[in-house]
């Protein structure tokens, strides 16, 4: 599988989309791909904007969400409800999630994508047509899962 691309490259290629999209792309726009195209923690829209607020405190939520869920519309980042929250995934190859019990972080997992063979089954005998693939594990992170104590 080809390299992840750095951040700055997703963040451009998410630009050109928006663009493409009809969208003007101001300053707060480039704020909010920006810092989701760093970002491997999966925010929500809630959280970016919090953590947008004090560069751009004009900026309301709408302009938030509606960046993300343009750039999810176009599969330019992926999206992933856990409870009540959609959160915002700035990593679209194909992955599961591990979500740890102590802390809340929700961490990519490697995903062995589905074969031609296996999709062209599963259409055969269901006629549904798979387009992707999203687990959810449950447990504990890495950081929560470290021995305390150790010097
Ligand atoms: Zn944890
Ligand atoms: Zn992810």
């Amino acid at each position: 599988m080809e390299a992840t691309h750095s951040a700055s490259e997703q963040a451009q290629a998410m630009l050109g989309q928006l663009k493409r999209a009809g969208l003007r792309l101001t300053p707060q726009r480039l704020a909010i791909v920006e810092a989701l195209a760093g970002d491997a923690s999966h925010p929500t829209a809630q959280e970016l904007f919090e953590r947008l607020r004090p560069a751009f405190p004009t900026m309301s939520f709408a302009t938030v969400y509606s960046t993300l869920d343009t750039l999810a519309v176009q599969g330019l980042v992926g999206s992933l409800r856990l409870g009540a929250a959609v959160r915002f995934d700035p990593n679209v190859a194909a992955h599961h999630h591990g979500v740890c019990d102590a802390c809340g972080a929700v961490v990519d997992l490697p995903a062995l994508p589905l074969s031609h063979v296996e999709i062209e089954d599963v259409r055969r005998t269901s006629g549904f047509a798979i387009r992707a693939e999203e687990r959810t594990y449950r447990g504990r992170c890495g950081l929560c899962s470290e021995e305390p104590g150790k010097t």
